[in-house]
């Protein structure tokens, strides 16, 4: 994810400078570091400079070896300890004086800045306490994202995250909550994106926000939503069958309604029931059809990031031990997970018993 591109999208939405700095601050999050006092996002053009210049705390020229560095810069806040330096940077001093002349006759004055200044402007003497504070509301925010993150990155298609930070109010309207609500962005995997929104724009982003779509624009691929248009039956169960002969290495035995019976080579059945992202079971069968191992979206146990669960094991003594499967309801989407449940029953045949082939 780029943030110029982000930056990009703000201009195209006519969000001003402060706007526009809002935006990075929300994704910023996930770029600082302990010891950097600042997040430096490099400008391409000087009409953008220009745009960024003109909300900014303050606008200067710093000169570090020989290069000329014009800076649009935003100063440290209470939400987020370092300043942001929007900026574009050249050796050449004739290019600084053309630059420099197009942002003037803009009504924007800005001069050299030596060392001390600039670090006053960035406050970096106060940098390491204003990061400690803002790292431990950081971390009690993303808690629940990252635990999420971590289930997901394991049982499915997903492998990144991005929390957007809003400091314990909704991102949308600032309004405070405790509320988190995530989306996925699916390209050739899944990249988890988490916020905080109040009850109304949690409804809202459901019915795809604006919000929603924006992010959806700037980072690629499709949204899914919870209640993105519902896939027909068809295509859900088609989408199921081709995941399971593909990349499962399976043989359907059976379509039923939205039921999908498929074999392994070994014997080991999976049976599919898919009726909706919130009504499904993954079932995995031994040879003889007694019953291993389930995903499933019963709200039956008390699991965190519930409902969905996993019984890795259904002999009797353990059938109701269940562990949070973070899983989507979508076959494509679960690969990960029904692939290892796949994997332990097909190991625990060729302990017991050989293989029949
Ligand atoms: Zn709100
Ligand atoms: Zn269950």
């Amino acid at each position: 994810m780029k943030l110029n591109d982000v930056i990009k999208d703000c201009i195209n939405l006519k969000l001003d400078g402060c706007a526009t700095d809002s935006a990075i601050q929300c994704f910023g999050g996930n770029l600082l570091e302990e010891k950097r006092p600042v997040l430096a996002i490099e400008i391409s053009t000087k009409e953008i400079l220009l745009w960024m210049m003109q909300g900014a705390t303050n606008a200067h020229i710093y000169i570090s070896a020989g290069v000329f560095h014009m800076n649009a810069l935003y100063g440290p806040t209470e939400s987020f300890p370092a300043a942001r330096i929007y900026f574009m940077k050249t050796e050449n001093l004739l290019l600084v004086g053309k630059i420099g002349a197009y942002i003037e006759q803009h009504g924007i004055r800005f001069g050299p800045v030596n060392d001390a200044g600039f670090s006053k402007l960035i406050d970096d003497a106060g940098y390491a306490q204003r990061y400690e504070a803002w790292h431990e509301k950081w971390k009690a925010d993303t808690r629940s994202f990252d635990g999420l993150l971590g289930g997901r990155r394991e049982n499915t298609a997903v492998d990144q995250g991005i929390w957007l930070s809003s400091d314990g109010r909704c991102l949308v309207c600032g309004v405070k909550t405790d509320r988190m609500a995530t989306s996925t962005v699916w390209g050739k995997s899944g990249m988890m994106i988490g916020m905080q929104l109040c009850l109304t724009h949690e409804a809202e982003s459901q019915k795809q926000s604006t919000l929603l779509n924006y992010l959806a624009k700037h980072l690629g691929g499709t949204v899914m939503f919870s209640n993105m248009r519902p896939r027909t039956a068809e295509e859900a169960l088609e989408q199921a069958c081709e995941a399971l002969t593909v990349n499962l290495e399976c043989t359907i035995v059976k379509v039923e309604e939205q039921t999908v019976t498929a074999r392994r080579k070994t014997g080991v059945t999976v049976v599919i029931r898919q009726h909706s992202p919130s009504n499904y079971a993954y079932n995995i069968l031994s040879p003889e059809g007694k019953q291993l191992s389930r995903v499933d979206s019963a709200n039956h146990h008390k699991v965190p990031y519930g409902p969905d669960h996993v019984h890795s094991d259904l002999r009797k003594s353990t059938k109701n031990v269940v562990k949070a499967s973070f899983t989507y309801g979508d076959v494509g989407l679960d690969l990960k997970l029904i692939l290892k449940l796949i994997q332990e029953a097909e190991g625990k045949l060729s302990n017991n018993q050989k293989v029949i082939h």
